[in-house]
């Protein structure tokens, strides 16, 4: 497996890999089973896979996580060797960003879906995954891109702008994986205390609440809301809406055309979950 930092690198192992179908999962690191059921999927179905590691500085708000995001390179290097990835693209911010962060050409997505949810509480977070995505889309030139349902906003987001913009790549969509308890993985839950940890499984009880209702048929947004939040009692819930593609909330649900997403605060951790319907 290749270690690639800068742009240069990359390019000579795309030239040596020419005609090969790429896989390409991007990444923040801290990489848990999550993202290596997407690392997966890659490896399984492309004649190669790259895995970007970059905490992308433009999609973290003032107030974020960014200097603290945990960061376990090492760790992440070893799982994606024994995972079969060919390459992982490690760039600085210099590498991405070598006309700085604030002088050069930006996305915007639309308002309607990007200032909505997410996008109300973390300002011009999805410009910044636009941004970034872009970068790596363009230097990468995968086949097949592969994101987790578990970022549902990011998802639909990076779809829309695959779409607008003509790109030629696959956006392959990966299942939600849970812990032994349901609740998603994420690199932020190592946040979590014990105490917390117990008051967040209610986030993926909510979840099983929704998904068991419309199994059984039933379809109307406000009764599942109202069921989720139910189970959500005594977390701080930033939202709970049955939305569909386009992020826009719906009176009832649409099979294959809708989701019911998830934010809640835990102290002082935000978590986000969903289920696709
Ligand atoms: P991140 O490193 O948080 O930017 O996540 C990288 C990719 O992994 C994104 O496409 C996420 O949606 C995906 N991902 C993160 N957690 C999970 C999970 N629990 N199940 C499936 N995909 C996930």
């Amino acid at each position: 497996m290749q270690i690639i930092k800068n742009i240069d690198e990359l390019k000579e192992f795309k030239k040596n890999n020419k005609n090969k179908s790429i896989g390409f999962v991007p990444t923040m690191g801290a990489l848990h089973l999550g993202h290596l059921s997407l690392i997966k999927n890659a490896v399984s179905n492309n004649d190669i896979a790259i895995v970007s590691i970059f905490v992308n500085p433009t999609q973290f708000g003032v107030n974020e996580d960014f200097d603290i995001y945990p960061r376990t390179y090492q760790k992440d290097i070893e799982l994606c060797k024994n995972a079969g990835v060919s390459a992982i693209f490690m760039p600085e911010i210099d590498t991405l960003y070598p006309n700085g962060l604030d002088d050069e050409v930006v996305l915007i997505p639309p308002v309607s879906m990007a200032k909505v949810f997410e996008g109300a509480i973390r300002e011009n977070h999805f410009g910044g995954v636009l941004r970034v995505i872009l970068k790596l889309f363009n230097l990468i030139s995968p086949t097949n891109a592969y994101f987790g349902k578990k970022d549902a906003q990011q998802l639909l987001i990076i779809k829309k702008m695959v779409s607008d913009l003509f790109l030629d790549i696959n956006i392959i969509p990966c299942d939600i994986v849970r812990d032994k308890n349901n609740l998603a993985l994420s690199s932020r839950n190592v946040y979590l205390d014990s105490a917390s940890y117990e008051m967040a499984l209610n986030l993926p009880n909510a979840i099983n609440k929704a998904m068991s209702l419309v199994l059984a048929n039933t379809l109307e947004s406000k009764i599942i809301e109202n069921a989720a939040m139910a189970c959500l009692a005594g977390l701080e819930v930033d939202y709970c809406n049955v939305v569909d593609y386009n992020l826009k909330k719906i009176q009832e649900i649409q099979k294959r055309n809708s989701l019911l997403i998830i934010a809640v605060r835990v102290g002082k951790v935000r978590l986000i979950d969903n289920c696709w319907f």
